[in-house]
């Protein structure tokens, strides 16, 4: 068992220098080539929000995220370079939703530069596909994991886009019908991947709250729409800690549903799967990290983001249930 612990601490040491490697190297270079761009230069908070931007805007728009692509969104706080990325943005997407923290977001929407909140255009149009946590009052702001739900978000950016530099309507109506029908189609693919997946092996047990949507839209059957497919160790923000209370709920789920892998975060501490196997030894730790909050230099969209973890998870969740 250590030796497997060893190897998981390899492989999640070498998955975060090669974030850090990135942040340090390209971070400069995307900074600087969006402030040099004549276009109209539109300022994310999110990498996911940037990725959307890009896609509908085209050439017409530079778009920048403030918060690195490998940074930590729940926990990440202005800083003096963002500040300056403010001053010179155009326009400024804010996700929402209690994803950004509010100190940043204050900040930005304390600003005169008619900031577009996704938050708002969702509660507004599709209320009812967001998950709102009962106990906490807290809304799961991990919206990208469902493909449907993130081209709803595609339509709030088409809609501030529009209204900002109506004179490119055309345009970005164009390019997002087209990037629509490719998330739809994405969608639709998973949906059939899953679908021939048996339902007592389709469950997550990941260490934060972030599969919430992925679950509830690809591993559902509309049978069981009360059961825990999405299991996580902490709760929606990582920052939070870990108490024996939340072990023992996950460690009842594990046995109950006879779960045999569970699932490391590229952008997370493994400690808490780690104490999950000292106390639960059959258990397995999958050792390809899925992306939860992060891009990477290999997947630097939403699209590659779900293709990557469908992969994974349909792997590991078949060949371990078929093992058991
Ligand atoms: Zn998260």
């Amino acid at each position: 068992m250590k030796k497997l612990l060893l190897c998981v601490i390899i492989v999640l040491f070498c998955a975060l220098t090669a974030c850090s490697n990135f942040s340090n190297q390209q971070r400069s270079r995307q900074i600087n080539e969006w402030l040099e761009s004549d276009r109209i230069k539109v300022l994310t908070t999110t990498c996911f929000v940037r990725d959307l931007v890009e896609n509908i805007g085209g050439d017409r728009v530079s778009v920048i995220e403030m918060i690195p692509m490998t940074s930590d969104p729940h926990s990440y706080q202005p800083t003096k370079v963002d500040l300056e990325l403010l001053d010179n943005a155009s326009y400024v997407i804010v996700q929402g939703l209690g994803l950004e923290h509010k100190t940043f977001n204050d900040a930005l929407l304390s600003q005169t530069k008619k900031p577009c909140v996704l938050q708002e255009y969702l509660m507004e149009n599709c209320p009812g596909k967001l998950i709102k946590h009962e106990d906490t009052g807290q809304y799961d702001p991990h919206i990208w994991m469902d493909l449907n739900l993130w081209s709803e978000c595609g339509r709030g950016v088409l809609q501030y886009l529009e209204t900002v530099d109506p004179e490119n309507r055309d345009y970005y109506k164009k390019r997002a019908h087209h990037y629509f029908k490719s998330l739809d189609s994405l969608d639709m693919q998973i949906l059939e991947q899953y679908a021939i997946i048996p339902d007592h092996l389709k469950y997550l047990v990941s260490a934060h709250d972030a599969f919430g949507y992925y679950t509830k839209r690809y591993f559902r059957n509309g049978k069981d729409r009360d059961q825990h497919r999405n299991i996580s160790i902490w709760g929606l923000s990582p920052e939070a800690s870990l108490s024996v209370k939340d072990l023992d709920f996950v460690l009842s789920l594990i046995k109950k549903y006879k779960i045999k892998v569970v699932f490391t975060e590229r952008n997370l501490s493994f400690r808490a799967l780690q104490r999950l196997k000292e106390v639960e030894p059959n258990i397995q730790i999958c050792l390809e990290p899925l992306y939860s909050d992060n891009f990477s230099l290999e997947v630097d969209d939403v699209e590659e983001l779900l293709k990557y973890n469908t992969r994974v998870i349909t792997e590991n969740i078949k060949e371990k249930g078929e093992n058991s």
